[in-house]
């Protein structure tokens, strides 16, 4: 029996070595990113085609020596050094440990991120990292932390990681969805003219987002998108009233816009062209339901909305993550 079992075991093992490399092979040529994208790895099966399909064309080219055929392969390479160079920096941030600083920022800020699972924070996490990592965020006046001599804001890392976290909330759970960082984050002092930004005594924006432009935050406005304690508690506790719209969110408001404008040339329209067909259809059509509520003074939606579609979009998203429970029950 033992001279029986010795080469079924020797068996069993190589089978499990070999049933162990492949997942190993395959892990490393197209890994599915720690944050669950399966961009790096679509970049990689692309690449690995487009080098074939090079080794081929060569390969098929009379009386070509056989040793340039391989060179075919450095097309794939080619390929993939320049249109993953996001996905590839993406995935180096993710694999850098996450502050405790900025994590005890999540926690004491952020209320959805405490109520998340422990893989649903890393992610989150993964999410803040990479967006501090590629998205330049400076104040008003300069690119790098400002004295408040210089440009009244001083911006800090707690700042930063806020407005990287509204991005974060956004993409919860969409780990293939990018958003845009060719727009640079200003934040401003106090609030704005619209068409000037000045800061006069009467100017009242808070955020902006250019078509083609920056993004504009002003402090105030972040630091009251997180409070640090629930703002039914600080202003007047249980007998306060709810207020009849989801608290202000500047950031989801904000990133909200740059989600609109994806892909639609400089115009939004208040239906993300991100979303699949179908589902655009249906928002198209729900947004002129919310308008008609708004009108008739029985939406839970802040007023605001009714100012354009890109704006009724805004304030959606921000009843969305901050009142979900009266946006759903109503
Ligand atoms: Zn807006």
């Amino acid at each position: 029996m033992s001279s029986l079992r010795k080469p079924d075991a020797a068996g069993e093992a190589s089978e499990l070595r070999r049933l162990a490399l492949f997942p190993a092979l395959s892990k490393y040529l197209f890994p599915v990113s720690p944050d669950g994208s399966t961009a790096l790895r679509d970049y990689r099966i692309l690449a690995s085609l487009v080098g074939l399909a090079g080794l081929v064309a060569l390969a098929a080219i009379p009386r070509m020596p056989a040793l340039v055929a391989p060179l075919g392969l450095a097309l794939g390479w080619l390929y993939y050094l320049i249109f993953a160079r996001r996905e590839r920096r993406r995935l180096k941030l993710l694999n850098q440990p996450f502050p405790e600083a900025f994590r005890e920022t999540l926690l004491q800020r952020v209320p959805l991120y405490s109520q998340l699972t422990e893989l649903e924070r890393r992610r989150f996490e993964g999410e803040v990292a990479v967006f501090l990592g590629e998205q330049r965020i400076y104040a008003l006046g300069g690119l790098e932390d400002q004295s408040e001599s210089s440009s009244q804001v001083r911006l800090t890392d707690e700042h930063r990681v806020l407005i990287a976290a509204s991005a974060a909330i956004l993409l919860l759970g969409r780990p293939d969805w990018r958003l845009p960082t060719d727009r640079d984050i200003v934040v401003y002092p106090s609030s704005f003219a619209e068409e000037t930004y000045s800061m006069e005594s009467n100017a009242h924006t808070i955020g902006m987002v250019h078509a083609q432009g920056p993004i504009l935050f002003a402090i105030g406005a972040i630091e009251q998108s997180f409070p640090r304690r629930p703002s039914w508690l600080s202003s007047g506790g249980l007998l306060h009233s709810t207020p009849p719209f989801a608290h202000s969110h500047v950031g989801l408001h904000e990133f909200a816009h740059v989600l609109d404008f994806l892909g639609q040339q400089g115009r939004s329209t208040g239906v993300p062209v991100s979303l699949p067909p179908g589902v655009q259809r249906q928002w198209h059509q729900q947004l002129s339901v919310e308008r008609d509520r708004l009108m008739d003074g029985d939406s839970v939606l802040n007023p605001y909305g009714l100012k354009n579609e890109a704006e009724l979009f805004a304030v959606s998203v921000e009843s969305f993550f901050q009142d979900s429970a009266r946006l759903r029950a109503h």
